[in-house]
């Protein structure tokens, strides 16, 4: 009965199991535990919180736990002498301080009386002293605004002073644009048209929407994993780079500084210059003007900052399920653990509902009731906040194994942000495996006409043909990214949310400040916690697909889907037409064709595999495991060595963006006229040529060698 063993197909009363004992108010209270008090990357109270998780895991029926240190270079403001701590002032004629901004964000409900809590501050901004008499609004900071700016009103930021509202795009685009702009520094502001709702006038402790205090911390580096130690891991033999190599383009050389809407409203009353068109105006009951010199002749702006760059230990900590019979096949399961203050939904929300997840399974487990065929890894990083370094330090680490050994990567950060529906991101081979989820858990709101996560998310957000729930490309922005963009592990990313439509907001208001408390979750986000719980589900039963399944539950035609798809948007985009005036896509085009023959043909094979023979359902599985694999580019693409999916990256735009053939679009961008046109039509040449070859290779690794 060794042959028996090795084929037998998941016992689906388990998944049933896993579902029912999901329990919110164990969530609630692995929440009130894990957002008690700040746990900030890289501080006793972080070190703390990787132990107790460990701990746990050991304690709850799992196999194995350990942790792994790494040495990376994080950034702290200085919190000890008033007279350097981050601020920005205004002087007036006579040099005397007119007005300067808050060090604190106030207290504005009990539970947030703690010691430890960071001021706001960006993470990596360089230090520095800087005055200047003239400020600048560049609403959101995108490349359309600055080009906004010089086309319409011949604005230049050269030399000056900048002040950005928060939401569109990720934070480090906006201080690497306004750097190359030539900005000599840049304040962020979150602006109630993007953290509050117009009609309703309360605020956090309230309701959910942000009180002109709450101050969005964050990092601002722009690359992933310790910047002192790019593609390899950071351990004691590691070599770093000069931290001044990496000013500039992955961090800031100028100093940037993040304020609430209650500070803007100051800063803006300040400035001079034209009024701003609608679409620039935001949410504070103040003329929002371009600037320029500010209003009042010989007044001047000044931002001091004595944020630090430091060395500092962080910790990754893993609990292990082993696998009874393909024990060196892994299914990951990951969030961060490090958090900017409280953290009770960035990233504890996730935490704590995986803490819920590895309980039922590691009970299970210790019951002797079960035991996944595949080994299952619960994986809580650390400074991912700083820039997703504790994930891709291990990745970085252990690339070797993981790229031969992981089934998938499935993460949660921020579990929940509302009740409305379920935002998915994933890569196609674990489409099919997540909606197979969702069909078998309830509804978390039952106020809503869906039965199931699954057809409510198909009735609030429908895929373009109505088939099926929208389920985005992966950029980045959390931990999945270096698993899929270094080596290829098909990824999954999933936050129960808000209605983005009715909400038209730049993120949860509350996000990064001080005020994501336990109350805020337990009392204005999710009282009950049925959305936490419900994520549970999701989240352990989508585990236990990928372990316990005999055939890896990958469906191949959804790969073959997604790339015609991409390849077709290619063809109509912007990038096809520059492409179109020096080569033909048609061999893009045959090579995604020749991709989808081999994918019907493999799809049949796997149908009919003969599941009696370990010998055959290894084949299938092992060619299932590698093929996301084959789409990546050992080079990496154009000018980005560590992003090797030559699918799937982060916009170069907006990290949080996915982007299609990313090393397309970046090496053809404004490429017409420009000063190395010629040589740079080499690399988009040679790249597209990469493309072609992975899909082939892709389509090959189907088959055998011929
Ligand atoms: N999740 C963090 C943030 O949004 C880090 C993202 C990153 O470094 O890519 O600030
Ligand atoms: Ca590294
Ligand atoms: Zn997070
Ligand atoms: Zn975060």
């Amino acid at each position: 009965s060794g042959q028996l063993s090795y084929n037998k197909e998941a016992d689906p009363r388990i998944s049933e199991e896993i579902i029912n004992q999901i329990d919110a108010e164990k969530i609630r209270e692995y929440l009130r535990d894990l957002s008690e008090f700040p746990h900030l990357a890289g501080t006793d109270a972080d070190y703390k919180q990787a132990k107790e998780i460990h701990d746990f895991w050991k304690n709850e029926g799992l196999d194995e736990a350990f942790i792994t240190p790494y040495d990376v270079l994080l950034s702290y403001p200085n919190t000890t002498d008033p007279n350097v701590m981050n601020r920005i002032f205004v002087y007036n004629e006579n040099d005397d301080i007119e007005w300067e901004s808050a060090l604190y964000e106030p207290i504005l409900h009990p539970s947030e009386n703690k010691s430890n809590v960071v001021p706001p501050f960006n993470a990596f901004s360089a230090p520095g002293n800087i005055t200047s008499s003239e400020l600048m609004y560049v609403n959101y900071g995108r490349v359309e605004d600055y080009q906004w700016l010089v086309s319409n009103k011949s604005i230049n930021v050269t030399g000056k002073i900048v002040i950005a509202r928060y939401g569109k795009i990720f934070r480090g685009d906006k201080v690497r644009l306004a750097t190359r702009y030539g900005a000599s520094g840049i304040i962020l502001f979150s602006d109630p048209k993007d953290y509050t709702y117009g009609v309703d006038p309360k605020v956090y402790p309230d309701t959910w929407w942000l009180p002109e205090s709450g101050t969005q911390r964050g990092t601002t580096f722009m690359g992933k994993g310790d910047p002192l130690t790019p593609g390899y891991p950071s351990t004691d033999t590691a070599y770093r780079v000069d931290e001044e190599s990496l000013k500039g383009d992955l961090l800031p050389s100028i100093p940037v500084h993040p304020i609430g809407y209650g500070l803007a409203e100051k800063l803006i009353s300040y400035m001079g210059g034209d009024e701003v068109p609608e679409s620039w105006r935001g949410g504070i009951n103040i003329t929002y003007k371009f600037g320029g010199p500010l209003k009042n002749a010989g007044w001047k702006i000044r931002i001091r900052i004595s944020t630090r760059n430091i060395r500092r230990t962080t910790y990754n900590a893993f609990g292990v399920i082993r696998g009874s019979v393909e024990p060196d096949r892994y299914v990951l399961l990951g969030n961060h653990r490090d958090a900017w203050v409280f953290g009770a939904i960035d990233p504890s929300s996730g935490t704590a509902v995986m803490k819920e997840v590895s309980r039922v399974m590691g009970n299970l487990v210790r019951a002797k009731k079960w035991r996944p065929r595949r080994t299952i890894i619960f994986c809580s990083w650390g400074a991912e906040e700083n820039g997703l370094i504790g994930s891709t330090e291990w990745v970085e680490q252990y690339i070797k194994n993981l790229a031969e050994r992981a089934v998938a990567y499935l993460n949660v950060d921020i579990a929940v942000t509302g009740n409305y529906t379920l935002d998915g991101g994933a890569t196609p081979l674990v489409h099919h495996a997540l909606y197979e989820a969702t069909k078998k858990v309830p509804n978390p709101n039952t106020a809503q006409a869906g039965r199931s996560v699954y057809d409510n998310w198909k009735m609030t957000t429908p895929n373009e043909d109505k088939t099926q729930p929208k389920i985005s490309p992966l950029g980045s922005g959390s931990d999945f990214a270096s698993f899929v963009q270094q080596f290829g592990l098909p990824s999954v990313d999933l936050t129960y949310t808000y209605d983005e439509d009715k909400y038209k907001i730049g993120s949860y208001p509350l996000y990064h400040s001080k005020y994501e408390t336990f109350y805020a979750v337990d009392k204005l986000l999710d009282p009950g916690f049925q959305t936490h719980k419900a994520m549970g589900q999701i989240w352990g039963e989508l585990a236990r697909n990928l372990a316990d399944s005999l055939i890896i539950p990958f469906d191949v035609r959804d790969y073959s889907r997604v790339l015609e798809g991409l390849v077709r948007q290619l063809n109509s985009s912007e990038t096809g037409a520059i492409m179109r005036t020096k080569m033909s896509l048609d061999k893009l085009f045959e090579a995604a064709r020749n991709f989808t023959k081999e994918v019907d043909a493999f799809y049949t094979m796997q149908m009919n595999v003969r599941k009696s023979n370990p010998y055959d359902v290894r084949k299938i599985n092992d060619q299932l495991l590698q093929l996301d694999r084959a789409f990546t580019d050992p080079a990496g693409i154009p000018n980005r060595p560590q992003a090797r999916h030559v699918l799937f990256a982060e916009s170069s735009v907006n990290v949080y963006a996915g982007s299609s053939f990313p090393g397309l679009i970046d090496s053809t961008f404004e490429i017409s006229g420009s000063p190395n046109e010629a040589q740079r039509w080499e690399v988009v040449k040679k790249h597209y040529s990469a493309i072609i070859f992975a899909i082939q290779s892709a389509t090959s690794s189907l088959r055998d060698v011929t």
